[in-house]
């Protein structure tokens, strides 16, 4: 088993993942209130990958990548679509797991919705209000921020610059506007709530967290992921919450950076692609994950349709290799790449990097022969979800490969008119019919 170190947001350091105990991961999912775009496929990508390459090296990685589906956000779109809440939230709740299964990277081990998690999340407030890191106020719950020393520890902003970003209703019924909501009375024109200790509401959106992470990984955990736009308030928040309640809460927090669509770079033609939905349906699913490992996760990533091309570009490199090494060459797999690659993966999950080792054992490859390269290279892309690239052997075409079939037949029989015929109509369809021991094989003509 090797050593996997992440870079830790809150010390700044690279931090070894635990080896013995379970691996939980905590990644914050979407709120519901649209159908998700590229760039929240993204830490569901990084993370779905992460707990793929940790399982392979012998770690026992459990992912939960939560869904929130109580928010402000949500009653507004829902009132906008004219549509209750709840069935709004249920029906893109329902979109998400689609477009994210489209991905093709299968699904976290558990997917919790705050809905179904309001008993824990009552819990844990009770607990803050009992030890006095919070307070009922006009319905309302706040945590009492000063009361929590360490506050501000993963964020490092200082406390002016800390806006909660909660609607200026509240600040009245605040005993220090740093505080932030717990739990929010019910409001007129709200069509749904929950009862509680404090009268009928809902939840706030960090504590919401806290404990779906609790009630899936316990109060303890190994990394807690998300995209940089949530340090803060939403993880400053959720370490306050949990640590005040005396839980130790993440040893490691992971944050993903931001995509960023370039401005006025989209024609109108190219339509809505940064729906990932729609990415999918234009570029395909192998070309979306190439994108979104493309770069390392920490660091911001560019979008727009030239960085697709190019990844639509990067994988037909990849099929393209696939094609012309169909059958798998005896001599095992050049070890030391797949080494690199994984040492890449270890290193803070340096995508790029482990991508970069690919691409180079698939030039060297098509140079020259390279003994085992593409077992290599198709273990390598199964590790990142790129796997079924290495499947266009069996599908070089459908009519290309009946063609060759036939054209098997035919010599079987002799009948050497006839393969030859076939072989000139698999040269106009792009194909050169290369005959070896291991028997006849596509390659696409140069
Ligand atoms: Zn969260």
């Amino acid at each position: 088993m090797r050593e996997v170190r992440i870079r830790d947001t809150l010390s700044g350091e690279l931090r070894a993942l635990p080896t013995g105990d379970e691996v939980g991961i905590y990644a914050c999912g979407p709120t519901v209130y649209s159908r998700i775009h590229i760039g929240n496929a993204r830490p569901f990508v990084i993370f779905m990958l992460l707990a793929r390459f940790l399982r392979s090296e012998g770690y026992r990685a459990k992912l939960v990548i939560n869904v929130t589906d109580i928010n402000d956000k949500i009653y507004d779109a829902a009132k906008e679509a004219a549509e209750p809440s709840e069935e709004f939230a249920e029906r893109m709740t329902a979109a998400y797991f689609e477009d994210t299964g489209d991905l093709g990277l299968g699904r976290p081990d558990a997917e919790p919705l705050a809905s179904e998690t309001i008993e824990g999340i009552v819990g844990l407030i009770e607990d803050l209000v009992a030890s006095g890191h919070a307070y009922e106020s006009g319905g309302d719950v706040y945590f009492r921020v000063r009361s929590f020393d360490a506050y501000g520890k993963l964020s490092n902003r200082p406390t002016e610059d800390m806006d909660q970003g909660e609607e200026a209703g509240s600040a009245s019924l605040k005993e220090d506007p740093l505080d932030f909501a717990l739990w929010k009375a019910h409001k007129e024109g709200e069509d749904s709530s929950w009862g509680s200790p404090w009268g009928q509401g809902r939840p706030g959106w960090h504590i919401e967290c806290s404990a779906m992470a609790e009630a899936e990984l316990g109060p303890s955990f190994a990394v807690h992921g998300g995209g940089s736009d949530l340090v803060f308030p939403h993880h400053e928040n959720e370490i306050a919450q949990s640590e005040a309640a005396g839980r130790p809460f993440a040893q490691v927090w992971m944050h993903n950076g931001m995509i960023q669509k370039g401005e006025g770079k989209m024609s109108k033609s190219e339509g809505n692609i940064f729906q990932l939905s729609e990415a999918l349906d234009r570029y395909g699913r192998e070309a979306v994950v190439d994108y979104l490992i493309s770069g390392h996760y920490r660091q911001p990533l560019a979008f727009g349709a030239e960085q697709m091309e190019q990844a639509v570009a990067r994988v037909e490199r990849l099929r393209n290799f696939f094609r012309g090494h169909g059958g798998r060459e005896p001599g095992g797999p050049p070890g030391s790449r797949i080494e690199a690659f994984r040492e890449a993966l270890a290193d803070d999950f340096n995508t790029p990097r482990a991508m970069a080792e690919v691409f180079e054992l698939v030039g060297e490859a098509n140079r020259g022969e390279v003994p085992g390269a593409a077992e290599a290279v198709e273990e390598m892309l199964g590790l990142v979800g790129l796997g079924s690239l290495a499947e266009v052997e069996a599908g070089a075409g459908g009519k290309a490969e009946v063609l060759l079939a036939e054209r098997e037949q035919a010599r079987a029989a002799k009948d050497f008119d006839r393969a030859d015929e076939i072989r000139d109509e698999l040269a106009a369809l792009g194909w050169e019919v290369r005959d070896s021991a291991s028997g006849a094989k596509l390659v696409p003509k140069s």
